[in-house]
């Protein structure tokens, strides 16, 4: 059947993630986690001592880029792909609070956005992808056929982004959550390479009030119009 490109773009926490995979299973498509190979990027600038609260030193992340290598890897009985920096899975660690705190300075940085966004139009050369990130129907995929822009509150995306930490065992307080995901959401629409906006050409969804189920039901239905090429 006939394969397209979907680009699933929108703030923090919106559920991209949730809803590029389900569509990706269900379409027997790649789903690539965008943020997750910037998240990677950035444990290996704060094992490097490249970031920290008081120091972030650009010119060595630009030295140290060559020898950062990403790859994604999925084994059976894994939910979905796990990234792995220099050989390493890095799944788990990139989801804390301190990779989330630094983030987004590192993703504002030209030499780290060219060579990951090199790397993502490379794994959707063949098309049948599912991508979430920033930039995606903006710059790494211009022409996907589907673009989706998600929203929601920012109350309600710290609410989810607050219960995941807490599932996952983390100890963190509501108000840093929040404060976190304000943060990102302000340095991804302000800085000057790529920032968070909608295509024009973007559908939005804001899914404050939707359960996943409804939420995967218009997604996917969009999807299958586009596939069929009736929209
Ligand atoms: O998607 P996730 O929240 O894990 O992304 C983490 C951060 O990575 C974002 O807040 C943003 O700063 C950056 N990012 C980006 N471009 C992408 C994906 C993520 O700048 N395509």
């Amino acid at each position: 059947m006939h394969k397209i490109t979907i680009a699933i773009d929108g703030y923090s926490s919106t559920g991209k993630s949730t809803v590029a995979k389900q569509l990706a299973d269900y379409l027997g498509y790649v789903y690539v986690d965008s943020g997750a190979m910037y998240r990677a990027v950035t444990l290996y600038a704060i094992q490097n001592d490249i970031i920290s609260k008081n120091n972030f030193n650009i010119e060595k992340l630009k030295e140290i880029l060559p020898s950062i290598n990403l790859r994604f890897e999925k084994k059976s009985d894994w939910k979905k792909a796990h990234v792995f920096l220099n050989g390493k899975d890095v799944e788990n660690e990139i989801r804390n609070l301190e990779v989330s705190e630094f983030v987004s300075p590192i993703a504002t940085i030209h030499e780290v956005r060219v060579k990951l966004v090199a790397q993502q139009q490379q794994m959707g050369l063949e098309k049948g992808v599912v991508m979430d990130g920033r930039d995606i129907g903006t710059v790494v995929f211009p022409k996907a056929e589907l673009k989706i822009f998600m929203n929601a509150s920012a109350n309600e995306r710290a609410q989810r982004r607050y219960q995941e930490l807490l599932d996952r065992g983390e100890v963190v307080e509501f108000k840093n959550v929040l404060k976190n995901i304000e943060e990102r959401d302000h340095i991804d629409t302000t800085r000057e390479d790529s920032p968070l906006i909608k295509a024009a050409d973007a559908i939005e969804i804001d899914n404050s009030e939707m359960n996943l189920e409804d939420q995967f039901h218009v997604v996917l239905q969009l999807a299958k119009d586009r596939i069929a090429g009736r929209i």
